[in-house]
C-alpha cells in the first residue's frame, strides 16, 4: 500500500490542512537526519504521514519502520503467519533432534 489514493477529495483535504497549518510548509519541516551510507546526515525534509495524519520523522526516501498491519484482517493474517512460522520451526527442530 504505497501512495495514498490521489482523489479529488484527498487533494482538497490536503490543501485545506496546509492552509490551516496542520501540514507545515516544506521549509519549516524538520530534517530527516537519517544516517546515510557515506556517514553524513540526510538533509531532506521530513514527510507528512497522510495515513496517520501527523508528521513523520523521516523523509520520503527513508520512511522509517513499518508499524505493521492496521486493518483487522491484516492483523489476523499477520498472527496466523506468525503461528504458522513457529509451528514450522518447532517441527523442523523436532526432526533435527532425531
Ligand atoms: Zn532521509
Amino acid at each position: 500500500m504505497g501512495g495514498a489514493a490521489r482523489t479529488e477529495a484527498y487533494r482538497e483535504a490536503v490543501h485545506r490542512a496546509k492552509r490551516a497549518g496542520v501540514i507545515p510548509p516544506k521549509n519549516r519541516r524538520p530534517f530527516c537526519n537519517a544516517r546515510c551510507r557515506d556517514s553524513h546526515r540526510c538533509r531532506a525534509r521530513a514527510c507528512f504521514n497522510i495515513r496517520r495524519w501527523r508528521m513523520s520523522r523521516r523523509c520520503r526516501l527513508h520512511g522509517g519502520h513499518s508499524s505493521g498491519p492496521t486493518s483487522a484482517s491484516g492483523k489476523k493474517r499477520a498472527l496466523e503467519a506468525l503461528a504458522r512460522g513457529r509451528a514450522t520451526l518447532a517441527k523442523r527442530r523436532a526432526e533435527n533432534r532425531r
